[in-house]
């Protein structure tokens, strides 16, 4: 099987993110200056301009936004049918995150959600999102 391809962990930008996800954590970027939230994360703020940033963990909570089911495969490592989940953070709303649900879950537009975590390879944890009332963890 071929391995699924892997975020960036180190990225200066968005390497906050992955620490946090490695603790088993979602964060998210805010300015340090002025505390706009900064999604995508980038080391300048675009409402002050400044440049200390710092990652805030939130709560792993969300509603549901969005899905699409690929049932096409286009990658060896994603066999379908999965879904496709875009969520909105419970306490940062103006932040969606992507996730990756295997097999057609049944869903329905704004229900809760919640994140789950998985190592893929040592030092590199991913965030996938999956309804509340899941017992999977
Ligand atoms: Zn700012």
């Amino acid at each position: 099987m071929t391995s699924a391809p892997l975020p960036v962990a180190d990225n200066p930008d968005t390497g906050g993110f992955w620490a946090a996800a490695r603790r088993g954590e979602v964060a998210v970027c805010r300015c340090a200056r002025c505390g706009e939230l900064l999604h995508l994360p980038r080391g300048i703020c675009h409402r002050c301009h400044g440049t200390r940033v710092a990652w805030e963990a939130v709560a792993p909570r969300a509603r549901l936004v969005a899905w699409t089911v690929a049932e096409h495969q286009v990658h060896p490592a994603f066999p379908v049918p999965y879904t496709v989940v875009l969520v909105e953070l419970r306490d940062a709303p103006r932040v969606r995150l992507a996730g990756h649900l295997p097999g057609r879950p049944a869903l329905v537009p704004d229900m809760p959600m919640r994140a789950v975590f998985r190592e893929a390879v040592p030092g590199v944890s991913l965030v996938d999102w999956i309804p509340e009332t899941t017992d999977v963890t």
